[in-house]
């Protein structure tokens, strides 16, 4: 997928519709949809061409219905196309606040219908075999905190929802992305990460082929959703249909502005990197997705063979993805610097629209009016979900999509709500860095006593080594030579595992130093107080056992 031949392949408007990405870069070829300019009389109007309008219009199709795709400009050209890929389990609500609020029963039976949606897509994606999506397995999602009552606490509850998961200790994270930064992760064995605008053409050809009418550059100008036939009015054409499905993401204010109130527009901000060569591979050495603990930003993985994607910076007011390109590099620089100086070739934006609750809005507003909306930055799964969903309601009379009723439609706040959402994400990236930096504090705290620890026990061995020597009886052909005894009570037995742990920490430290500059810094002021390492060190050894008992518990 090289960037030269595919960008010349690009027309003006695809150019103009999916940006400057990476993903518009790569695009498969796909045949452009004409405007819609007959009026017609269908049973399913679907308006809106992303992931979750190519659903819902595919799984009502292949029911046999009559269906009709409208999408304002280039299919998949909003959040869907635009989005880092990543096709996860759950929601965007956190599995705890979910359960804290329908209950662990609900839940779990909401976590297995968000399953069936990343099922959909893994399914999709394998029989369609298209160009270009290229899945790829898992989603490493890294903490960096320390805190490991926390997390285990997570990995707990995931696993009682259903989720397959590896909890990762420490040296495990480490081991695999090269960065100080990480302390634990949970693996997510079922997720896969795929080219979003690649699986959206898929998608459409598949729900071409199973009947379903698709017109690009064709806007819904006006909805009168009352009366049996509902009228849509497009620029070309009028449409009459027994249903409607609203899958416009943020853009339904135009069309149905009350609706449009229930949801925060944020928009977040990605780049792909130019070509980083083998060291990319030997610094990430995950090939799934993988996300920093601050839900807002650091959302990357490698594409294109050695070029890193990396997604964040959210704002509530959408701005030129050029701005943030200078802060999105600093974040690489930052959890990796040993890749250097690191340049984007190709820098995007994209728009999703969040929830008061942070659950998608699935369900029928009124007689044949459905509303398919609010997947915020978890939407690959659900929009999977919610077009099945509103497919078996409506033609199979299926009921399962009303266990979203207890996430209703609430106003989001109009631009105090815009306001508070940005406040919001500036003071949780604050906070992660708090937290981030009293974790590294800790850590170094810990490693020193760890290496006075070592010093001393080396020190001691190498005190006794030559007292031990001296212990040692004369061997009997040397015995005309005189032994001088040592005195009783300086008779030390040989204890070898002393010895060889003292030979192993004197070898190992001061590579140890070599490797940690800053080690050398903390350990200087820990040698300016003599008293105060005694405490620490106590305190950080059950704090290391504590560390290692859990590492060993969450090892799959
Ligand atoms: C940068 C970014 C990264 C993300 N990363 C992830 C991720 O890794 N994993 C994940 O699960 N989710 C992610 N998301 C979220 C995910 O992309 C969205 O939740 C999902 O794509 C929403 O799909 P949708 O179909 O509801 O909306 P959209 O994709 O926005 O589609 C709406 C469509 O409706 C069309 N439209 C609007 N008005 C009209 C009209 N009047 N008439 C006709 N058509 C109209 C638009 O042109 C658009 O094509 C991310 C989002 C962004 C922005």
């Amino acid at each position: 997928m090289e960037r030269v031949s595919q960008s010349f392949l690009m027309s003006e408007p695809d150019k103009i519709a999916y940006g400057d990405s990476w993903y518009a870069a790569t695009m498969a070829e796909t045949p452009p949809r004409p405007p819609l300019s007959l009026d017609l009389d269908v049973d399913v109007c679907v308006i809106g061409g992303g992931l979750a309008g190519l659903t819902a219009a595919r799984e009502i199709a292949r029911r046999g219905w009559s269906v009709v795709l409208l999408e304002r400009g280039r299919l998949a050209q909003g959040a869907s196309g635009r989005n880092i890929g990543f096709v996860l389990p759950g929601f965007g609500a956190d599995a705890d606040k979910l359960v804290t609020r329908v209950g662990f029963e609900r839940a779990k039976d909401l976590w297995s219908l968000a399953q069936a949606g990343l099922d959909y897509v893994r399914r999709t994606v394998a029989s369609e075999k298209a160009a270009g999506i290229d899945p790829q397995n898992g989603w490493l999602y890294v903490s960096k905190k320390d805190n490991s009552d926390e997390f285990l606490n997570y990995v707990a509850l995931l696993g009682e929802l259903g989720c397959e998961i590896e909890g990762w200790s420490t040296e495990q994270v480490r081991a695999v992305l090269r960065s100080e930064r990480y302390f634990y992760a949970i693996n997510y064995l079922q997720a896969l990460t795929i080219h979003p605008l690649n699986y959206a053409l898929a998608l459409a050809a598949a729900a071409e082929r199973d009947g379903a009418r698709l017109f690009e550059d064709t806007p819904a100008l006006s909805i009168d959703p009352t009366g049996v036939r509902k009228r849509i009015v497009t620029p070309g054409a009028r449409l009459r249909a027994d249903h409607v499905v609203l899958c416009a993401n943020v853009e339904l204010g135009g069309l149905l502005p009350r609706l449009a109130a229930t949801l925060v527009p944020m928009t977040s901000y990605v780049i792909t990197t130019v070509p980083l060569g083998e060291n990319l591979a030997e610094t990430v050495g995950y090939r799934g997705g993988i996300s920093d603990s601050d839900h807002a930003d650091n959302h990357y993985r490698i594409v294109g063979g050695d070029r890193l994607m990396l997604s964040g910076r959210s704002t509530a007011w959408a701005r030129d993805a050029r701005h943030y390109v200078g802060a999105l590099t600093g974040d690489i620089k930052q959890t990796y610097p040993q890749l250097g100086e690191v340049t984007a070739d190709y820098a995007w934006n994209g728009t999703l629209g969040l929830t008061v609750h942070r659950m998608p809005q699935i369900g029928e507003l009124g007689p044949g009016v459905w509303l398919a909306s609010g997947f915020g930055g978890h939407g690959l799964n659900t929009t999977a979900m919610a077009g099945n969903l509103i497919a078996r309601a409506m033609v199979e009379g299926d009921q399962t999509w009303r266990s979203f009723t207890p996430f209703e439609l609430v106003w989001a706040g109009g631009v105090c709500g815009r306001a508070a959402a940005q406040a919001w994400v500036w003071i949780r990236r604050l906070r992660s860095r708090i937290e981030e930096r009293r974790a590294k504090a800790r850590e170094l705290v810990q490693r020193q006593a760890r290496d006075l620890e070592a010093a001393r026990v080396a020190r001691q061995a190498a005190a006794e080594e030559p007292m031990q020597e001296a212990a040692r009886p004369a061997p009997m052909a040397e015995a005309s030579v005189p032994a001088v005894a040592p005195p009783a009570a300086d008779l030390v037995p040989i204890d070898e595992p002393v010895t060889s742990v003292a030979a192993v920490a004197a070898a190992a430290l001061p590579a140890g130093r070599d490797d940690e500059p800053r080690q050398e810094e903390g350990a200087a002021q820990v040698h300016g107080s003599p008293a105060k390492p005694r405490r620490k060190k106590r305190r950080s050894g059950a704090k290391r056992r504590a560390e290692q008992g859990a590492s060993q518990d969450i090892k799959p």
